[in-house]
């Protein structure tokens, strides 16, 4: 069953290597594990629903806990600590168009706010129901989940847009298709929630992000349905599938989504190649890209975080083994890994791979041990959120946030991201761990991920403090220096302030107006995506 309170499965779980708990404890101090409330105490408070009763809304408090918050690290301490401020006065599982367009004609007449619910896998707060006095029902596309259409000779398929990660592979890959959609929410995420927040998957540099795989699709809205048709290309005028990608829930409810598909490829495999220092391993990535290799993955970790990686993978013993034969090829202390992935038909593979390494060799890089490293990492891509479950449970706070820009602004941002992170927290003796990869490589830039770590507070107030400074430190430092402020987790409520200094008072206007031409009485998730006024 799904874990309510957490990521993922609740019968699956990660335990924390041997050599994780000193390195931690040497970098952020002993911690103890938070105390956290039980299911029964978050449904015991959950008010009297202030919605009427609708054949198709369930007012269960046990279905309007689980569907309050999704996966932020604020949303973490809220259904951890037992301190929400809202929960959905009712949710929806609607199972038709026809559903959909009766939930939206409800909320209208009853003044309700309708928040459409995909995975609940949002990380800035999307689909987080706001206090206030108007009742809030949300739409869970859970059960629009089918695979409706399939066109093998043009390589389209249309789906549900409830439909999770793997659930639409197993539908491609039994017709010997894929998406090549993996984002590492793909185990509960949804295609409908990946439109809507513009995900880009981890072999986004050979699929592409969903921007380029979302063909055509429908979407219910208060003003009536926009039908989007399948065309390879248009020039009739401006896209409307841009301005649905992105829409986060405002304009309506997205009911399928029609995507381009690729034919499964003969071989898959990812490889890790060791630089000896960040400069390096940048320089060879952007080789590659701009050279055209085509590869479908490419990731580069900062020196902290190839140290953070190989402690958390566990196998100590085998990792001290590939670190004096890396330090020997010239990788040693400061080293930084670059996991590259090659997907496709096996003999422009194999030029890919002798290009690529090639490549690398000429910028330093060393490749002992990356065929092992690279099927590691592909062995537990999907597993490693779990850790942040077991992280929270020892004791330590876990966030992530990314950015984008271009490659002459990469080293200036990434500094000054870090700079801005490492003492957010010194004027309460608290120490941050902070480590970048770069990832989702495009030929004038890639985008910045990254992760940080703090300890949590005994008080969940002082925790969300805690996080409040970081973040906004972070997210003052992306504005300043020249990213956006975000490249694939979109925008909620965490990251509205920001949007301002990216789009302009012209461009943020022009999207409320695109709003009220969908939702003229603002009842589609409000609060979201544009800054409240
Ligand atoms: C552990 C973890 C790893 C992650 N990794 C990645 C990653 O690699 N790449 C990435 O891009 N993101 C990642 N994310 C973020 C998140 O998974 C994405 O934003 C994802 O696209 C959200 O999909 P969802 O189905 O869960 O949508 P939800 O979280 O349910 O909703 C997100 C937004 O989309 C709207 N929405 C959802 N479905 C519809 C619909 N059918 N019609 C209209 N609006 C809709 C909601 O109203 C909301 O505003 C990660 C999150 C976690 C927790």
């Amino acid at each position: 069953m799904r874990r309510w309170n957490g990521w993922g499965d609740d019968t699956v779980v990660y335990p924390l290597p041997e050599a994780a708990r000193p390195f931690l404890e040497e970098r952020l101090g002993p911690a103890r594990p938070p105390r956290d409330a039980t299911f029964e105490r978050i449904v015991a408070a959950v008010p009297p629903s202030r919605l009427a009763p609708h054949p198709l809304v369930s007012q269960a408090p046990e279905v309007r806990a689980r569907h309050a918050r999704g996966q932020s690290l604020p949303d973490w301490i809220a259904m951890r600590s037992g301190c929400l401020a809202a929960f959905p006065d009712g949710v929806a599982f609607p199972t038709t168009r026809g559903e959909v367009r009766a939930l939206i004609a409800y909320a209208r007449e009853t003044g309700a706010r309708l928040i459409p619910y995909g995975g609940g896998t949002s990380v800035a707060g999307h689909v987080n129901p706001l206090p206030g006095e108007a009742p809030v029902l949300t739409a869970s596309l859970a059960r629009l989940n089918g695979l409706t259409h399939f066109d093998a000779v043009s390589h389209l398929a249309t789906f549900g847009a409830g439909i999770t990660g793997p659930d639409l592979e197993a539908e491609l890959r039994a017709r010997g298709f894929t998406l090549g959609h993996f984002p590492q929410s793909f185990e509960l995420s949804t295609l409908g929630g990946w439109i809507a927040t513009r995900s880009s998957g981890q072999q986004s540099l050979g699929y592409g992000r969903i921007e380029r795989m979302f063909v055509g699709g429908r979407l219910e809205s208060p003003a009536g349905t926009l039908e989007l048709a399948a065309f390879p290309a248009s020039a009739a005028g401006p896209d409307l599938r841009e301005i649905v990608l992105g829409s986060e829930g405002r304009l309506g409810i997205l009911t399928e989504a029609t995507v381009r598909v690729s034919a499964l490829p003969e071989r898959e495999r990812f490889h890790a190649v060791f630089f000896p220092d960040l400069t390096h391993g940048t320089a060879a990535a952007r080789e590659l890209v701009q050279s055209g290799v085509p590869l479908s993955m490419l990731r580069l970790s900062t020196a902290v975080e190839t140290e953070t990686a190989l402690i958390l993978a566990g196998h100590q013993r085998l990792i001290a083994a590939l670190e004096r034969v890396l330090a020997l090829g010239g990788a040693g202390a400061g080293k930084c890994m670059l996991l590259l992935g090659f997907t496709g038909r096996k003999a422009p593979l194999r030029a890919a791979r002798a290009d690529a390494l090639d490549i690398t060799r000429r910028h330093g890089g060393v490749r002992l041990g990356g065929a092992a490293v690279g099927r590691q990492w592909q062995k537990s891509r999907f597993r490693t959120p779990y850790l942040r479950n077991t992280l929270w449970e020892t004791g330590y706070a876990v966030d992530t946030l990314e950015t984008a820009t271009r490659w002459s602004n990469i080293p200036t941002l990434l500094g000054a991201l870090e700079a801005a992170l490492r003492p957010a927290l010194d004027d309460i003796g608290e120490r941050v761990h902070v480590f970048t990869h770069l990832s989702h490589f495009y030929a004038v830039g890639a985008s910045l991920y990254t992760t940080y770590a703090f300890r949590i507070a005994d008080d969940p107030g002082e925790t969300l403090r805690r996080w409040q400074a970081l973040k906004t430190a972070a997210s003052r430092a992306i504005v300043a220096h020249g990213g956006t402020i975000t490249h694939h987790h979109g925008v909620g409520t965490d990251h509205a302030p920001y949007l301002a200094a990216e789009k302009g008072e012209l461009g943020l206007a022009v999207l409320r107006d695109v709003c009220a031409r969908f939702d003229p009485q603002g009842i589609m998730n409000p609060g979201k995506l544009l800054p409240s006024r």
